[in-house]
């Protein structure tokens, strides 16, 4: 048996979330006519505490209809460096919408500098530069491995936004899994940002969908945006029944992930080969690398031979490049999958003699 570390977007969907897509009653929603659809869209923008929420395919295609609506062509997007938006989502903001990306550094935490925003942001009125329309933040950060922002910091990067007519986008993958680790509704979360987009398809274990909140406004240029990236969808009510069964029964369980992520990350501190923060593991996402006798870090061929050893032993991970590996819990795993796991990554180092 393997025991599947990549990522949470591996999770089965649960035995209601079939249920309720064998029965979903379903519609044309490029008539707004799938009362499933509908029906996710409220509960959606009620979780969140937004006026309204619209249902796309993925993630990216979240990010991508909110870029577009936010900044025209021309106008900046203000992002940081190691944002999923930059460099993951095929520089959709710049390539389809016109907008220059102003990258900013991203902290090891997942911030971004005040100051630097700041002194980043044009208003327009120096005809060298592109008008900044947006601040784009990530929450939690999934390269700085799942890092939550608080409340306060979004209070900060959200009110200094604001003094500059700047709207603010979070790009809210997990944000449940950044609410559980806080310990706050997510509402509370965006109550500040003009817009968010989250996954269902990730920790909430839906198989597909993402969605994209805001006011009624935004919402309306998004859904518009949506239409444009190819993303307006039929009877889709089918997987949004998985989507409303992700968010009433699967974010009360995320805590569950967040403790085997603990209990993954203590296990390997144990091991003298591999150097990790532990204190920096607050939801469900572990970076770590190895090192060898020499104290070395592994290059990434070495990190490459690593991983394929573990999955000799049953257990697979990722790379996030630089000899940064990536193991995530989610919705399938037990306590002792967590124990298993350890014991095959210690194989694998045994195997490799480090
Ligand atoms: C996964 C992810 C996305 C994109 O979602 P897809 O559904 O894979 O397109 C966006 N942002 C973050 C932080 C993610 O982890």
């Amino acid at each position: 048996m393997i025991i599947d570390l990549r990522s949470d977007t591996v999770t089965l969907p649960s035995p209601a979330m079939r249920e309720a897509m064998y029965r979903a009653e379903v519609g044309d929603d490029v008539y707004g006519e799938d009362p499933t659809i509908n029906r996710l869209q409220e509960l959606a923008a009620e979780r969140t505490g937004k006026e309204a929420a619209l249902f796309v395919p993925t993630g990216t295609m979240g990010n991508t209809a909110s870029v577009l609506a936010h900044a025209g062509r021309g106008e900046a997007v203000m992002i940081g460096d190691q944002s999923h938006i930059y460099r993951y989502e095929v520089g959709g903001a710049s390539t389809l919408g016109g907008s220059p990306m102003y990258v900013i550094p991203t902290d090891e935490n997942g911030m971004l500098d005040l100051h630097k925003i700041e002194t980043g942001i044009s208003d327009g009125s120096d005809e060298h530069a592109a008008p900044t329309a947006l601040l784009c933040i990530e929450n939690t950060h999934n390269r700085c491995g799942g890092t939550v922002l608080n409340l306060e910091q979004i209070a900060a990067l959200a009110e200094l936004a604001q003094a500059h007519n700047v709207k603010v986008h979070m790009d809210g993958a997990r944000i449940f899994n950044a609410a559980t680790a806080l310990g706050v509704p997510v509402s509370a979360l965006v109550q500040k940002v003009d817009s968010m987009m989250f996954c269902l398809s990730k920790g909430l274990s839906a198989p597909v969908g993402s969605m994209v909140v805001g006011s009624r406004e935004f919402i309306h240029k998004a859904h518009r945006m949506r239409k444009l990236l190819g993303g307006g969808m039929r009877q889709a009510g089918v997987i949004a029944a998985a989507g409303i069964v992700a968010l009433e029964q699967m974010v009360d369980r995320l805590v569950e992930d967040h403790e085997h992520c603990k209990q993954l990350a203590y296990g390997l501190a144990d091991y003298p080969q591999i150097e990790i923060d532990v204190e920096r593991v607050v939801t469900n996402i572990v970076n770590f690398s190895v090192r060898n006798a020499q104290q070395q870090r592994l290059t990434h061929e070495e990190t490459l031979q690593f991983l394929a050893k573990a999955q000799e032993h049953g257990v697979l991970m990722g790379t996030m490049g630089e000899g940064t590996i990536r193991a995530v819990t989610h919705y399938g795993l037990a306590t002792e999958d967590i124990q298993t796991a350890l014991h095959g990554i210690r194989r694998a180092l045994i195997d490799m003699q480090l």
